[in-house]
């Protein structure tokens, strides 16, 4: 079978390999649709702090079972949770195993699905309804994500959310963040994603120009109550924790090692909670239901596919700013 490995930065390559033997308490899967990740482009530019090369990309994932035991038989469409945990590590033991301390998730720390074939842990597969379109299936880890980052900041009814970011991921928690009842904004620096927002239902979309602190207080009429991260810039960071309400919830989301500065004043006047949000946690049967519920919507994140032989010019796509990517879906 084929499959992709990223060599080095800016490196693709195709390489010949056996077929995966299938171990007790896996299936067998042959991977029809893969989502390029931010993290992917942050390995193939050689800015990732977890990848090593050389490694098989791609953790967002849509597979028909070959080969399996127990309930899923073959022929059934399945999306991938993409973590490989412990099991005996603190956080693990605590059932937060998205962010354990040996984690490795596909495609970063352990060999992804841009391969044809690969051989997983039953525990890791969820079938797809039969009615869903597999072709988007892999937004489905791509939501996983904004939606445990709700689930961190407990968002729910009567809650003002700010999402700072309009790509995938904060895309992807608005909607989930409007789907639990909150009121909802979003801001970006690019119009497309602000374009694509509205379109899906994220009336208050802004770029974050001079004064867009006073422009969200005055359209939510009050601070929000909570505020998503998910650009991970030290500056958005900054501005996260200035805009929320006291006694509200910052989560972060977005990936970064530059160090924001802080008024700790601030944040103890305000009594904040500031919360990570890495991966997801045992969610994946609540994002498949909401995925097939906003599907309609969701296809609209897609804005580019390729056949996997065309890898290196959707990974060119991604690489050039301004060149009008959201999500793009490589199939085999
Ligand atoms: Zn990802
Ligand atoms: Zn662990």
């Amino acid at each position: 079978m084929k499959r992709v490995l990223f060599s080095a930065p800016f490196q693709i390559e195709f390489e010949d390999v056996a077929n995966p033997v299938r171990r007790p308490g896996e299936a067998l899967l042959q991977v029809r649709y893969v989502g390029i990740c931010g993290s992917d482009l942050h390995t193939y530019r050689g800015a990732s702090t977890l990848a090593r090369y050389p490694v098989v990309p791609g953790h967002e994932l849509c597979c028909e079972v070959l080969e399996s035991e127990g309930a899923l038989s073959p022929g059934v469409t399945v999306v991938v949770e993409p973590l490989l945990a412990c099991g005996v590590c603190y956080p693990c033991r605590v059932g937060r195993y998205n962010c354990c301390e040996a984690l490795r998730v596909l495609g970063v720390q352990t060999d992804g699905g841009m391969a044809e074939r690969i051989s997983l842990p039953l525990k890791n597969l969820h079938p797809l309804p039969a009615t869903a379109d597999p072709s988007y299936g892999p937004l489905v880890e791509t939501l996983s994500i904004g939606f445990h980052a709700c689930k961190r900041a407990r968002v729910e009814k009567g809650d003002r959310v700010l999402v700072i970011g309009a790509g995938p991921i904060g895309l992807g928690a608005a909607l989930v963040a409007q789907d639990k009842g909150a009121e909802v904004g979003i801001l970006d620096k690019l119009d497309e994603r602000l374009h694509l927002a509205q379109e899906v239902g994220i009336d208050l979309a802004l770029r974050p120009e001079d004064g867009w602190q006073g422009e969200v207080l005055r359209r939510f009429d009050g601070q929000p109550s909570v505020v998503i991260e998910a650009v991970g810039s030290p500056r958005t960071l900054e501005g996260a924790i200035e805009v929320v309400s006291a006694a509200g919830r910052v989560v972060f989301v977005g990936w970064t090692s530059e160090s924001p500065s802080w008024r700790p004043d601030l944040f103890l006047r305000k009594e904040l909670e500031l919360l990570g949000s890495r991966n997801s946690c045992g969610i994946f049967p609540e994002v498949i239901e909401f995925y097939c519920r906003h599907l309609a919507k969701l296809k609209r994140m897609v804005t580019h596919r390729y056949k996997m032989e065309r890898v290196e010019e959707a990974m060119r796509l991604l690489d050039t700013p301004g060149g009008g990517a959201m999500k793009v879906i490589l199939e085999w």
